[in-house]
């Protein structure tokens, strides 16, 4: 089983302002170095994004068959407290995000996307699981709190009670005013370590610049995961024995499974789609040696673990 766990809809009205150009500045520039192509900031959005448009994930699941990913886990992003609020509230974003997955019920899996400090939060999630049927929460702590802060205590407690897991951003960000310092991995291990129950994913693996730091969790804490998305950049960028080294290492040290296949799409699979993205696993262009075994478990084995499935 292939599953992909982490990926975002396309949504008109789901982001705010100052991060929509933010976004659209730094992706936009990795688009153009990717493809070599001469576009604007403004075109990238207006020909490249919107056509993505998808709120029910219909094409979501044309593209997830032409992979042969089986399954996605899918969320939004609570930003809201920092950029200002978007016209459609989080509250009804994670209804959104609820809806496509019953939609598509044998392939999406949806994760409630909170800012912990958030006004009648503990309410709307305890709606959003049990009768939404979200199966995990998904923090960005760069928004402006800790994860290891006790504002955060509530989303643990809950995790530990409804035996869910929590995704957590971990690596950097574009260019807006979100904290980097939040979202370095050191932090979530702490309150990884202090919520032993509760199994974390450090999303991006902490990113190309603390990868070793996430890697560290995982390979002390039984309950620390890593998920692969945004790598798609090194892999596509680097020369490939520099990328299968690398995927060697974190096998190496913390074991495959605490590694976890993801996206983070729409935009990572605008460099590499997720087609490629998984033969670069499944058909490695490689020397160094990976069992089938290994990959088989990053690919979906070590998800179905962490989502009871
Ligand atoms: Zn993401």
């Amino acid at each position: 089983m292939i599953i992909d766990v982490h990926r975002h809809l396309v949504a008109a009205g789901t982001v705010q302002g100052d991060y929509i150009r933010g976004a659209q500045k730094s992706f936009a520039m990795m688009y153009r170095k990717t493809h070599n192509v001469d576009i604007s900031d403004r075109e990238f959005t207006q020909d490249v994004v919107r056509p993505l448009i998808d709120p029910q994930a219909d094409n979501i699941i044309e593209e997830m068959d032409a992979a042969g990913v089986d399954k996605t886990i899918i969320f939004g992003v609570d930003y809201g407290l920092l950029f200002g609020e978007p016209p459609i509230h989080i509250f009804d974003q994670n209804k959104l995000y609820a809806d496509a997955a019953k939609r598509h019920e044998d392939r999406l899996i949806a994760f409630m996307a909170i800012d912990p400090r958030r006004k009648g939060a503990l309410k709307h999630c305890e709606q959003a699981h049990s009768e939404w049927g979200m199966k995990g929460f998904k923090l960005h702590a760069g928004v402006g709190y800790m994860p290891d802060d006790p504002v955060c205590n509530w989303v643990y407690e809950k995790a530990a009670e409804w035996k869910i897991p929590v995704l957590i951003h971990t690596g950097g960000a574009p260019s807006v005013a979100l904290r980097w310092e939040n979202s370095r991995p050191v932090h979530a291990a702490s309150a990884a370590a202090r919520y032993p129950e509760v199994d974390f994913i450090f999303a991006h693996c902490g990113d190309v610049g603390w990868w070793q730091e996430a890697i560290q969790a995982a390979a002390w804490l039984k309950n620390v995961y890593v998920d692969l998305s945004l790598w798609q950049k090194p892999y596509k960028k680097l020369p490939k024995k520099r990328f299968y080294q690398w995927l060697r290492d974190i096998i190496d040290i913390a074991g495959p499974e605490k590694i976890l296949f993801a996206t983070d799409a729409p935009y990572p699979n605008l460099m590499c789609p997720l087609k490629e993205w998984v033969q670069a696993f499944k058909e490695r262009e490689t020397d160094l040696e990976f069992s089938d075994e290994e990959i088989n478990i990053i690919l979906g084995e070590a998800a179905q673990k962490v989502l009871k499935i």
